[in-house]
């Protein structure tokens, strides 16, 4: 039977594999694995690629949530504003600040979180917003930073989906305060080990954040403050600097991998994501919604094709979260969406035969 798994990791390693190894031989033989040579070229080159003026390599991208809002000034007791619709990182990072989350519903068709949600959680704790990118497009930045700056708040953006993505020819993580990527595997840039990114164009963020990262070590033998141990290591700078070249080619590539399923999902009974204007999708994941979800996924199982719900839980009705006191009804939208959501494969060099594939079947599954 024909498979087509959800990511194929393997794929994208082979035509670098040369290169790559030859990466990680470099770096072995230089033993210089700390904070060295390759994770400065990789901040200034994703800096000058996203068009910031600083980038901060970390240890993941839920690290660069974190140290994000601790470099931004966010405090125990502060409130934070971000979408139920997101990875559970983007919550954690705020809690281990010890400030307190405070979800706002999102629009269905970006599944970002809603301008006028957002107003009507602001209090006089607020003090940052973190807009989520999901699934590789922007979230409706335009008014949630007139909103920001309104109110005078913080703006954390969490592009950890969205590496490459535009809004208004502008990129993501280069739109509000500081910008988070992850650099975990999957993502349109995946380190081969943990990582993540800072982008940011505030000095004193950076300054901070560059601190925060390596156990608040200032000079020699000089701790400034409590900081951790979250430092991006050579050896994925090293792999990512090559596979950050290609970053382009596999967003456009991943566009036309979702051009192609929309035009042979087209009337086929499901809803195919929205592409906003201004903003340019670069398909981290490619996401529809329908009914009878669940089944759908096994049958698509049965055929041999991978699929993933990203996520099938708000974040907000979590466990961790219930002694936030949110109770099921509160974030209509979201709610909702959670069980008509399914990812289909979705990688740069998934086949045009792989996708007619993956269509035909979902036709012939609501055909039945
Ligand atoms: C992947 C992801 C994160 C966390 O990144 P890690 O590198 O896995 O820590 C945070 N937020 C979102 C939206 C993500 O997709």
């Amino acid at each position: 039977m024909k498979t087509i798994p959800f990511v194929d990791l393997k794929a994208g390693y082979q035509p670098l594999k040369e290169e790559i190894l030859h990466a990680i031989h470099e770096v072995l033989e230089n033993m210089h694995l700390y904070l060295g040579e390759n994770v400065h070229a990789l901040e200034r080159e994703y800096a000058e690629y996203i068009g910031a003026k600083f980038a901060i390599g970390v240890g993941s991208g839920t690290d660069a949530l974190f140290i994000s809002l601790i470099a931004a000034g966010i405090r125990p007791g502060d409130e934070v504003i971000t979408s139920p619709h997101t990875f559970f990182a983007t919550a954690e990072a705020i809690v281990h600040t010890g400030a307190r989350p405070v979800f706002a519903d999102i629009t269905p068709e970006d599944f970002a979180i809603a301008p006028e949600r957002i107003k009507q959680a602001i209090t006089p704790k607020t003090r940052a917003i973190i807009p989520v990118h999901m699934y590789g497009q922007s979230a409706p930045m335009k008014e949630i930073l007139a909103l920001a700056k309104q109110h005078g708040l913080i703006v954390v953006e969490d592009a950890c989906q969205a590496h490459g993505a535009t809004l208004s020819g502008k990129k993501c993580g280069s739109l509000g305060d500081a910008g988070c990527f992850s650099f975990y595997y999957t993502k349109n840039l995946g380190a081969y080990g943990e990582g993540g990114i800072i982008t940011t164009d505030d000095p004193e963020i950076a300054e901070k954040a560059r601190i925060i990262r390596n156990h608040g070590h200032t000079a020699k033998y000089d701790h400034a403050t409590f900081g951790y141990n979250s430092r991006l290591d050579e050896m994925q700078a090293a792999i990512l600097r090559i596979r950050l070249k290609h970053l382009d080619a596999y967003n456009t590539a991943r566009r036309s991998r979702a051009a192609l399923y929309t035009s042979l999902l087209k009337d086929s009974g499901v809803l195919t994501p929205s592409e906003l204007p201004e903003r340019s999708h670069m398909y981290h994941l490619y996401v529809i919604r329908c009914q009878q979800r669940d089944a759908l996924q096994s049958y698509l199982q049965e055929k041999g094709i991978g699929t993933g719900i990203h996520y099938r839980n708000s974040v907000h009705l979590q466990s961790a979260c219930s002694s936030l006191g949110y109770v099921s009804g509160s974030m209509p939208i979201a709610e909702n969406i959670c069980n008509e959501i399914l990812s289909l494969p979705m990688y740069p060099e998934l086949q045009d035969q792989d996708i007619e594939y993956v269509a035909n079947a979902v036709r012939s599954f609501y055909a039945q």
